[in-house]
């Protein structure tokens, strides 16, 4: 079907005389074609663009900054909420100790002064044998046990060099 020169007339919007308005008419009742484009048009037309109301970005802009306060005060209540909390969860957790101390405080102290007094003296253990077993085992390792020690630790040596020399002999090898 040929909808010229109907269609060309529907897409321009164009003003139509009588004669031709009558042809489009006619065409229209045989035509879904250019009867969906009138439709199209009419539609188009008839719906308007609503222009956003005066002010809007201004409100726009004042919304997304009282957004951002709420937020900010949102996470400081956060933040509070955490810190009493983990102060109250502290003090309940050392309430019993805290008692237990001012009920008895020169007990605690002892058993505390105990406790370091314990830990530098073994500590001080510690030291005294280590610097024994330093000086004493020396004596007791067998002549034959230091030439393995000290043949190992010259193949050792050894193996090293070795490898220092093969590794710096790589690349003459590559260039050559
Ligand atoms: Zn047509």
């Amino acid at each position: 079907m040929n909808h010229q020169p109907f269609e060309e007339w529907l897409l321009n919007d164009k003003n139509l005389t009588h004669t031709e308005r009558h042809e489009l008419d006619l065409h229209l009742r045989t035509c879904t074609h250019c009867t969906a484009l009138t439709a199209t048009g009419l539609a188009l037309r008839s719906a308007n663009v609503i222009a956003p109301a005066a002010g809007f970005s201004m409100r726009f802009q004042q919304r997304l900054a009282a957004q951002k306060v709420a937020e900010r005060r949102r996470k400081l209540w956060g933040m509070v909420v955490l810190v009493l909390g983990g102060v109250g969860l502290l003090g309940w957790l050392a309430t019993p100790i805290i008692y237990a101390f001012l009920a008895s405080p020169v007990e605690w102290i002892t058993v505390i002064i105990g406790y370091f007094l314990f830990a530098i003296t073994s500590l001080h253990a510690l030291t005294e044998v280590a610097a024994v077993l330093v000086r004493i085992v020396p004596d007791f390792i067998p002549p034959y046990v230091w030439m393995v020690l000290v043949s190992a630790l010259a193949g050792l040596g050894l193996l090293w060099i070795i490898s220092i020399w093969r590794f710096s002999r790589v690349p003459q090898g590559v260039s050559a």
